[in-house]
């Protein structure tokens, strides 16, 4: 297990590092304070876990993630000092897949390292072989969407939704029911998280994301993928 920091200020770079370290002494902790830096060391350390600062000397933390977004699913929790509810919707657009407000509490820290690890290897392990409702088909091993024939980029958040969507297809899905498939549990904001990452799905499968023909939306409720026209 290798974990990358990415954080200018050093003393909560080592902060960080060293509470992973106590609590998972095997884990290989590698740090930069440099965004650019920081993408080079996704590509080259291909690291489990990627913990990145926003504010960030050379290049933002967004600036970070969208590049790495290219060619890396790595699980990315965002620290940010913004507590501003935009930054933070921002940085999930951009495919983090949590964040934390500094300053943070080490616990929290761990819980959160942990639940993003374990989802990550448990999604690498469920083999649920090859996923499919109307035009969308999902190989759960390697990620790989295929809709209408073309392949889709999807983020790990945006597949591990689509992945709960298409187990119950044609059925309504609820926020806290696709919380726990995705963060490992419900928490208070997830229904606008979800509407967030539900956005960012829509763009890249409707034809029109504001009048959605696939993913559909239960106002209140929760979301369904529409079921396969039957013949006749
Ligand atoms: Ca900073």
């Amino acid at each position: 297990m290798k974990v990358l920091i990415v954080e200018d200020n050093p003393e909560i770079s080592t902060a960080i590092g060293v509470t992973v370290q106590i609590r998972w002494p095997d884990v290989r902790v590698v740090t930069t304070h440099l965004g650019e830096r920081g993408v080079e060391m996704v590509e080259s350390e291909k690291p489990d876990l990627v913990i990145l600062d926003l504010g960030l000397p050379d290049i933002s933390g967004y600036e970070v993630l969208k590049r790495v977004r290219l060619f890396s699913v790595v699980p990315v929790l965002v620290l940010t000092v913004r507590s501003d509810e935009d930054d933070v919707v921002k940085a999930l657009e951009y495919g983090a897949d949590d964040y934390m407000i500094k300053p943070f509490r080490k616990l929290e820290l761990l819980s959160r390292v942990q639940a993003l690890l374990r989802r990550y290897s448990t999604f690498q392990e469920q083999g649920e072989g090859t996923l499919s409702c109307g035009l969308l088909s999902l190989d759960t091993s390697t990620g790989k969407l295929i809709y209408s024939g073309k392949e889709v980029r999807l983020t790990n958040t945006e597949r591990r939704i689509l992945q709960h969507l298409m187990r119950n297809c044609g059925h309504v899905v609820t926020y806290s029911s696709l919380a726990e498939a995705v963060w490992g549990n419900d928490y208070p904001d997830a229904a606008d998280s979800l509407k967030v990452y539900v956005r960012r799905l829509r763009e890249k499968v409707e034809t029109d994301p504001s009048d959605p023909k696939i993913i559909l939306t239960t106002a209140g409720i929760g979301y369904s993928l529409a079921a396969p026209e039957k013949s006749g």
